[in-house]
């Protein structure tokens, strides 16, 4: 390659461009064009130079930009002249370390097509081997001990390659070129039964072993991807019931794997677009609407709901293992607890819950739980965004400070900004224990680590009271940093902001949740913000009402519907079911009003989640929860049901920020009940009195675009109702795409913040 016209370019490429066959697909593209050079991985993404004609030069360029492979994402391409070389090859090169910038951690992949047709081909080497994966497939985030992403720097490291996988894996034309989790019966991880504490067969026996026991109703504790799993029969309601009592899980939903999108249309209703996202790579767990009659599972998965989890197997064990029958799938843990990911950790916790253990030997470095995603319009709404997401980054509108942020206490992932560039954490759980302070303090060393960055600022939650906050503020001495305490409400709106990459002026945000520490100390939770890039002020909020106790109300709706019964000065009648003694007792009722006539212990809300729970205990849908959002899930599963109807009345102050009173609707929701109405038609009238506030304060500020977020947009039948009323009157509505409404979301909001970027 000499001669006029030669020239010698240096392209970079930033973004997720590791572990995605990006090498691969370079030299491939370089090799058939006639091209020389070299292309490699460094800390930041990765290099290629490349030498010949211009003309061919110039058009690699633009392809690997117009056609890279498909899981790959270009975030930047740079391009610079460098002095010609004499080579007479395109060579793969080995990493590089280099200091500055940062490259993007690959996401784990659901097993691909090629690679499941080798899994079932008797004629293949790796037929039925749990292990199998290549460029296109397999673990990732979950194996990466260090980055430039390369064996060495993955639990992969302890399994040194056959002369077979090895020549594959120096194959450019091999799809498994540089495939960095490459393995095979001869020289990759196994798999084990282990039952009563004695280990049982291997791979082959040990799976048709693990079949049986989930046939018979019992209980396999399964190491993944992203940790342990505990699996039985979905279809089976002792086993069901079982696991339950033994993960001291009440009434929380399963989620189910099911073999195909066909099996989960006999479960769930399935759109085109639903189907799309159950199979994509990232295999989350889809919530779907489940079919009237329940469809094959139990009932039990799911008590009291009108959608089910679903989700498709994702690794070549699970294909391995399902046949017809669905199996619920749930974290491996108890209640609370983050989820096991190491092996020896999990036959101590999980002894009790499972029957038999699968286990295998490949190390999970890092935890990772099932995502969680609706679809909403056409497109995703992640409840949980974790394996197969994390920790990708999203693209922010400019460069800030390096922040770390730790989240809120629910639901907490963390955030890591870097440059333009914001990483998501998976999912860590409620910072309510040691246990998951502990996963939060690991995964903050392990993705500043990753990234090798060291935060400027630290960011938390405003409230007092949080593990995370105290962490945070720890950590910020530590390292002589300053810590930025951002408003829970202020976050979540940063974070929609963020998310849906608004650069217009300053636009009302809606934020409903459950609870958020406020700048005045009381509890918010219905609120309405003017917000734009470094301003924000609280518009409207709803009316703030004394709740006896504080959080003991999360847990007990009917304390909740007391106390707004009181406040609405609706007499305490014996018929309204919280007055009933069934309910509360004589004793505890006697109390809570002394609490309240004498503002004792009463903390003031404008929580929009102690709405929904007051009018589901009035409903009689719900008296106590066993987890978070419970009755406000139950009641949307009511006004889905009904249809839509008329909305009840309330309350609208003169001034700002504006008071929304909801005490007209507490008299209204009391009167329907005493006229028995059905509980689907309060429901349903309660969600579009909840829409028609929203759908007013948008009227009275005249706002051009509204944005939706906080916990209790999770309900699709709100944000359904919202949507459509805001849309009717011409305005823009802004939604959730990449990082869930909910307190997952939060961590993002807090970066953005206290890095000036929102
Ligand atoms: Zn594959
Ligand atoms: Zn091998």
């Amino acid at each position: 390659m000499v001669g006029g016209g030669v020239v010698r370019r240096r392209i970079t490429v930033r973004g997720v461009v590791q572990g995605v066959g990006f090498r691969p697909f370079v030299h491939q593209l370089a090799t058939r064009s006639g091209l020389t050079g070299l292309v490699g991985n460094d800390t930041a993404g990765v290099f290629i130079e490349v030498q010949g004609s211009r003309e061919v030069v110039d058009a690699l360029r633009a392809e690997l930009i117009a056609h890279p492979p498909p899981l790959a994402r270009i975030h930047s391409v740079h391009v610079a002249d460098v002095p010609t070389k004499t080579e007479t090859h395109f060579v793969i090169v080995a990493s590089q370390l280099s200091t500055v910038g940062t490259s993007s951690v690959p996401t784990d992949v659901g097993t691909c097509d090629e690679c499941l047709r080798e899994l079932f081909d008797p004629t293949d080497r790796r037929f039925r081997y749990p292990f199998v994966n290549c460029t296109h497939c397999g673990p990732r985030y979950t194996i990466v001990r260090g980055l430039p992403y390369d064996r060495p720097a993955t639990t992969m490291a302890g399994f040194p390659m056959c002369a077979d996988c090895e020549r594959e894996y120096h194959d450019p034309a091999d799809r498994r070129f540089h495939a960095q989790p490459i393995a095979c019966p001869a020289c990759g991880p196994r798999v084990w039964l282990e039952s009563g504490g004695a280990r049982g067969g291997d791979d082959e026996d040990a799976i048709r072993e693990a079949v049986k026991v989930l046939a018979g109703g019992g209980i396999v504790a399964m190491k993944g991807i992203g940790g342990f799993h505990l699996a039985c029969d979905a279809t089976n309601p002792d086993a069901i019931l079982r696991l339950r009592e033994r993960k001291g899980r009440k009434g929380k939903p399963f989620a189910v794997m099911v073999k195909g999108v066909e099996h989960a249309r006999r479960i769930a209703e399935v759109s085109g677009d639903e189907a799309a996202v159950l199979t994509g790579p990232e295999r989350p767990i889809v919530m779907l609407k489940r079919w009237a009659d329940q469809g094959e599972v139990d009932d039990g998965i799911a008590p009291g709901l009108n959608s089910v989890g679903l989700m498709l197997p994702y690794s070549p064990l699970h294909h391995l293992l399902i046949d017809d029958r669905p199996l619920v799938m749930t974290s491996g843990n108890r209640s609370d607890e983050p989820i096991a990911g190491d092996s020896a950790d999990a036959r101590e916790r999980l002894a009790d819950l499972a029957d038999a253990f699968l286990m295998h030997d490949r190390i999970i470095h890092t935890v990772c739980d099932d995502s969680v995603v609706r679809v909403f319009a056409g497109h995703e709404y992640p409840v949980r965004r974790s394996r197969g997401y994390a920790p990708l980054p999203l693209k922010l509108p400019r460069p800030g400070k390096c922040v770390l942020a730790v989240g809120g206490e629910l639901k907490a992932t963390l955030c890591v900004t870097v440059g333009d560039h914001a990483y998501l954490s998976q999912h860590i759980g409620d910072v309510e224990s040691i246990d998951t302070l502990a996963a939060l303090d690991r995964t903050a060393e392990h993705l500043l680590d990753l990234f090798r960055v060291s935060p400027e600022v630290v960011a938390c939650d405003l409230h007092p009271g949080y593990l995370s906050a105290d962490w945070a503020a720890g950590f910020a001495e530590r390292r002589g940093v300053p810590l930025v305490r951002v408003q829970h409400h202020h976050a979540h709106v940063a974070s929609l902001l963020t998310d849906a990459n608004w650069q217009g002026g300053p636009v009302l945000v809606v934020c409903f949740d459950g609870t958020g520490y406020g700048t005045d100390g009381a509890i918010w939770g219905g609120e309405f913000f003017h917000a734009g890039t470094g301003t924000i002020e609280r518009v409207a909020h709803l009316k703030y009402v004394p709740l006896p106790g504080g959080d003991t109300a999360i847990r007990k709706p009917y304390r909740t519907a007391l106390a707004h019964l009181w406040a609405a000065g609706v007499p305490w009648a014996p018929e309204l079911w919280p007055v009933n003694s069934a309910v509360a007792s004589d004793a505890e009722r006697r109390v809570l009003r002394q609490q309240l006539e004498r503002n004792v212990n009463c903390v003031p809300t404008s929580s929009m989640g102690r709405l929904f729970d007051a009018v589901a205990a009035l409903a009689c849908v719900r008296h106590e929860v066993s987890y978070e959002g419970q009755a406000a899930m139950e009641l949307e599963a009511h006004a889905a049901a009904a249809g839509s109807c008329e909305p009840f009345p309330f309350g609208v102050s003169d001034s700002l920020p504006i008071e929304l009173d909801p005490m007209p609707t507490l008299s209204a929701v009391v009167a329907g009940l005493r006229r028995r109405l059905p509980v689907e038609v309060i429901a349903s009238r309660f969600h579009a009195t909840v829409a028609e506030m929203v759908r007013v304060v948008a009227r009275v500020l005249n706002a051009t675009a509204v944005g939706l977020t906080g916990g209790v947009f999770q309900n699709v039948t709100l944000l359904d109702l919202v949507s459509e009323r805001l849309r009717t009157d011409g305005r823009t509505v802004l939604t959730h795409r990449q990082v869930p409404c909910n307190d997952g979301g939060l961590s993002l909001g807090q970066a953005v913040t206290a890095g000036g970027i929102q």
